[in-house]
């Protein structure tokens, strides 16, 4: 019989942000949680939103490694200049800095290669044959994570073929302040400054440009194609990076996480957005699991992963089409995944029937629908939102004070003026009828509270 360790209520796979963050999240819900990840390895930069900053401080979790935000340069087309601000992310520092924090929350870290996932039969099977078994598993080995079996996968979808070559590169002149992204025919680059004498550059490619040849001569085809006079890194780190819909629909035995769910392209700058915030997912599912909710959990899951994918592969393909380059690499892109908007901007508010998270349960809830909330929003200033309109009767939205004393007495004034304020801000315009129907619509869900 294969060796066991411990005795636990759930198992992870992979130890990237989005298995880390579940992990601590579920160890201080009270779960006996295991995590069996290979550890942190080559040097590798990435940015970070201000926003995933925000929720790790939100949930007292470490920003080890993380740099000041710096504000990007843009090179894409017609624009040119500085645009949005971002942080530096060691990823090596950032990874063992979380793994740090899940054996600080209670959770036994085993540093060792995950052979296989066995959700039939409750077990994550080592390289040396030590199996952890539990009541509940989760995959979160990112993109390495093997295909989901084909009676679940009914649906992957993946983009256009694409890779990344990463690496130092001496200082360039004019490069060594900010972060810079730069469209170029071949494909795009990414660069930040690291220390005085070091500048990590990424250059993404169509897999197409790794030519006939393999190894190190087709990773410098692609680099050359790319990012031309600059030489190729001494150690160049390269990943495949299309973006996949890997998962669409929950496993109850194994639900996925982050990259091992939905992989964004990078461009999109929203990947350690999802691993972080498909961990904040982990709690409420694993405790809908064990009691019995599999089809909350599932309909969550899968309204989460496809909001997550298809939003971003628009917004994805609206960049690409941004840069104006009509060749191959940028024609593919643009086109992809289809030409339905990024953004409906003609969605009439109206209410639907979805999964939401209560009180760190999953929970079906009336939510509200507009244009700003094509997810729809659940809870307003803690308040939930659709009984309160209710209360309106079809009555015209009146004005803050008497919407506080007619329609929220029991809220404080500030509470009722934020709501008022929102509900304004989604259209409801003072003194007008509610210009909503209740056709419960299927659509993507949210459970997040939009004044908060
Ligand atoms: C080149 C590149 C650039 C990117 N740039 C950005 C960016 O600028 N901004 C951004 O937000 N996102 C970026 N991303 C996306 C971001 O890196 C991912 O979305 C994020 O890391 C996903 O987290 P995860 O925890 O799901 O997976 P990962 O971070 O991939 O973590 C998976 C973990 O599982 C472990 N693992 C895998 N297989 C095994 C195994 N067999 N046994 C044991 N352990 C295993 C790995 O060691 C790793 O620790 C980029 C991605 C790439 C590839």
């Amino acid at each position: 019989m294969a060796p066991q360790i411990g005795t636990f209520d759930i198992a992870i796979a992979g130890g990237g942000p989005a298995g880390s963050v579940a992990a601590v999240l579920l160890a201080r819900a009270g779960f006996r949680v295991v995590l069996a990840t290979l550890p942190p390895r080559a040097a590798r930069y990435e940015g970070m939103s201000a926003r995933v900053a925000a929720i790790l401080a939100r949930h007292h979790l470490p920003l080890a490694g993380i740099g000041p935000a710096a504000q990007r340069h843009v090179s894409w087309g017609a624009f040119q200049g500085g645009q949005n601000s971002e942080h530096l992310a060691d990823r090596s520092e950032f990874d063992a800095g979380l793994l740090k924090a899940a054996q600080g929350a209670g959770v036994r870290v085993v540093f060792a290669s995950v052979s296989s996932v066995r959700p039939d039969a409750g077990e994550i099977r080592l390289a040396d044959g030590t199996c952890l078994t539990a009541r509940l598993l989760f995959e979160a080995r990112g993109r390495r994570a093997p295909r989901q079996s084909t009676e679940l996968n009914r649906a992957e979808l993946a983009g256009p073929d694409t890779i990344s070559v990463a690496g130092f590169v001496p200082p360039q002149a004019g490069d060594m302040t900010t972060p810079r992204i730069a469209a170029r025919p071949g494909g795009w680059v990414w660069s930040v400054p690291v220390d005085r004498d070091r500048l990590w550059l990424q250059a993404v490619g169509a897999a197409s440009s790794l030519g006939q040849s393999s190894g190190k001569a087709a990773v410098a085809a692609l680099w050359s194609a790319v990012a031309g006079e600059t030489p190729l890194p001494r150690r160049s780190v390269v990943h495949a990076i299309s973006p996949r819909l890997a998962a669409p629909d929950l496993d109850p035995r194994c639900p996925r996480l982050g990259d091992a769910a939905v992989a964004l392209d990078p461009l999109s700058g929203h990947g350690m957005f999802w691993a972080v915030s498909s961990a904040l997912m982990a709690v409420p599912v694993a405790r809908a699991l064990f009691a019995g909710e599999a089809d909350l959990a599932r309909d969550f899951y899968r309204n989460r992963v496809a909001e997550t994918f298809w939003r971003q592969a628009r917004v994805g393909r609206d960049f690409y089409r941004e840069a104006g380059f009509q060749t191959p690499f940028w024609q593919q892109r643009a086109a992809w995944p289809d030409e339905a908007p990024a953004h409906e901007t003609d969605i009439r508010p109206h209410t639907a029937m979805q999964v939401v998270v209560q009180d760190g349960f999953l929970a079906r809830r009336e939510v509200l629908i507009t244009r700003d909330a094509p997810g729809g929003a659940a809870f307003a200033a803690g308040q939930e939102i659709v009984p309160l309109l209710r209360r309106l009767n079809g009555q015209p939205l009146p004005d803050a004070e008497r919407f506080h004393s007619a329609v929220l007495p029991e809220a404080p004034p500030q509470a009722a003026q934020a709501i008022h304020q929102w509900l304004l801000s989604q259209g409801f315009t003072e003194g007008a009828q509610i210009p909503w129907d209740t056709a419960n619509r299927e659509t993507e869900p949210c459970n997040y509270d939009p004044t908060a």
